[in-house]
């Protein structure tokens, strides 16, 4: 970095500074961080969850934050950001909240496309809270299970879980397409990857350990859960609550964020294994035949791919199975360009840009675009690999993207398919083009009162690069359509824009009342409220002005 960088910075972080003895009145601190940032512009881009001080303050109300999502597509401007490094931190904060009158939330990675982790009150980082922590057996009704759990902390990423878990001879029973979301995120939003025998992310949970806003810790698991009360009190004492309550495990799993700041928990993990994927084309003409001869059941895992523009009077598909398999006897050479716009182009810099580019500058070439893109990733030869290299889809979760995904009951899947294909070939009638193909996962009943997978389900996702013209509007019309002809079910982190209003939340997710009553007895202060839980109506607030203590 140039010296004038190097100072321009220093004078940035002098503004951002809470330090005792070298602390600018606020006025001085705004003042400075302008001028800085009129220098070095990409300050105004703070990497996600970046933290101006891990001390928890009181005097610092006159300046905001800045949080964004990972793509910059949802921002915040909280009172402040505070990275949490232990259980105390969390419950310091949330006891200074709820003192101040101020909303509090917990995020992950920021790979939500929602805006479930937003809030204008403190957000609360918890990458730091990553290891893994003691699972006593004598807690457990069933001592031996132990083996097959693993506690830890909910700041975790996916990749260092599995990172741990390989070291340990196990792995995740399943897992989507991507690794750097934590393990509190992918929880909270029932994140799911794909195979019809296999739940979304909250079935692979045993217990949940909620800091509630009333400050306890509660150890919360389903009625007939895997402690043995007795022998927990003894070991936690007054440290944890032990509740065993399918109502509560419910509300709480999939929370989005509102019910609590989840510190741990508890997972169903298997021994290590590996897999071996197919890649074959075929129109969708056939794949909707295979659908209803039941293919979904004859694989581990099965995707499809569709290109939603007609070439030649049908549209492609790519049709991935993936099925268990022993550990490869000779060494695992990794395939590259197994991803849409291949490993290669989507890793450049700068290949997001040039994507948007082609995308926008040649709308009309997107059908033959996608077609290619398609036919490049078929692989007849099967490829074997530790599962979780299998499901990573890799760099292209780093294209400047955008996604909604849609949870669809079973015997709807091939009309709701059909339609969103009419509706794709309608918005490019306007100039209007989806810039990936479609993906379709499906998933078993998963738990949740809110969670997108009640019921076996067909999840079709509709991901677009971010700046190419008309995806927002094009998410919006998929969602109107797909929640009001076929009950769909919206990811709660991907983007939707359901609201309260018009009762349609309540037809959706079958308990939604529910939940909320569950939430709200758990929350009653609203601490955890935010835009989002506004949104969906589950609370009616506006963060007030933080009163000084
Ligand atoms: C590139 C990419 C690939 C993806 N692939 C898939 C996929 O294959 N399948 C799929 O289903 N989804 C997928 N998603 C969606 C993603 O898994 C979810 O949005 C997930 O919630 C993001 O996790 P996160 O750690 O980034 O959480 P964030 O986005 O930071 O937060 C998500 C929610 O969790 C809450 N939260 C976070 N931490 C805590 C905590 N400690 N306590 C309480 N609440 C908390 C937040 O308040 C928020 O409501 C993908 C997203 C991206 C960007």
């Amino acid at each position: 970095m140039s010296l004038l960088r190097r100072f321009w910075a220093w004078v940035w972080n002098l503004g951002a500074s809470r330090d005792r003895v070298l602390d600018p009145a606020p006025a001085a601190k705004s003042y400075l961080r302008v001028i800085a940032l009129a220098h070095i512009p990409e300050l105004t881009m703070p990497k996600i969850g970046t933290v101006a001080s891990g001390a928890l303050q009181t005097d610092n109300l006159s300046t905001r934050e800045t949080w964004r999502n990972y793509v910059g597509t949802q921002v915040a401007q909280p009172f402040e950001i505070c990275r949490a490094e232990s259980l105390d931190d969390l419950k310091n904060t949330v006891k200074r909240a709820a003192a101040m009158n101020c909303p509090v939330r917990a995020v992950g990675s920021g790979h939500s496309w929602s805006d479930a982790a937003l809030t204008d009150g403190i957000v609360v980082e918890t990458h730091q809270l990553d290891s893994v922590l003691e699972l006593y057996p004598v807690t457990l009704k069933s001592p031996g299970d132990a083996s097959s759990l693993i506690h830890v902390e909910a700041g975790i990423t996916i990749q260092s879980l599995n990172a741990i878990l390989d070291a340990r001879g196990q792995a995740l029973l399943n897992m989507g397409g991507f690794d750097g979301q934590t393990l509190a995120g992918v929880i909270s939003t029932s994140t799911h990857g794909s195979g019809i025998g296999l739940g979304s992310f909250p079935s692979f949970v045993a217990a949940l350990v909620v800091l509630a806003a009333d400050g306890s810790v509660l150890q919360i698991e389903p009625t007939n859960g895997i402690s043995d009360p007795g022998h927990f009190a003894e070991v936690y004492g007054t440290q944890r609550v032990l509740r065993q309550d399918d109502q509560l495990f419910n509300a709480t799993i999939v929370a989005v964020g509102s019910a609590g700041i989840i510190y741990a928990a508890i997972l169903r993990v298997t021994q290590k294994y590996w897999l071996s994927e197919l890649r074959v084309l075929m129109p969708w003409s056939e794949i909707r035949e295979k659908l209803d001869s039941g293919i979904v059941d004859e694989f581990r895992h099965v995707e499809v791919l569709i290109n939603p523009y007609k070439i030649k009077g049908d549209n492609l598909c790519l049709l991935t199975t993936r099925e268990m398999v022993p550990e490869p006897t000779g060494p695992v050479i990794p395939r590259p360009f197994r991803y849409v716009f291949g490993n290669f182009l989507s890793g450049l810099p700068g290949s997001s840009e040039v994507l948007t580019f082609l995308f926008n500058q040649f709308p009309r070439s997107t059908p033959d675009f996608l077609q290619s893109a398609l036919q490049d990733l078929e692989d007849r030869n099967p490829y074997e690999d530790i599962s979780y290299r299998i499901f990573n889809v890799g760099y292209a979760n780093s294209l400047r993207a955008i996604s909604a995904e849609f949870g669809i009951d079973f015997d709807l899947q091939i009309q709701a398919v059909e339609a969103i294909l009419c509706s794709a070939e309608e918005f490019a009638a306007e100039g209007g083009y989806n810039s990936s193909p479609i993906a379709l996962r499906w998933v078993a009943p998963s738990p949740g009162m809110v969670s997108m997978q009640p019921t076996p389900t067909c999840m079709i996702e509709m991901p677009m690069l971010a700046d190419v013209f008309g995806s927002d509007a094009m998410l919006w019309r998929y969602e109107n359509l797909l929640t009001r002809r076929f009950g769909a079910r919206p990811h709660w982190g991907q983007q939707n824009f359901v609201s309260c209003s018009g009762d349609l939340l309540r037809k959706l997710y079958l308990q939604f009342d529910e939940w909320v009553s569950v939430v709200k007895t758990l929350d009653p202060g609203g601490v955890f409220s935010s835009r989002f839980t506004d949104r969906i109506g589950l609370t009616n607030h506006a963060p007030e002005r933080v009163r000084r203590q």
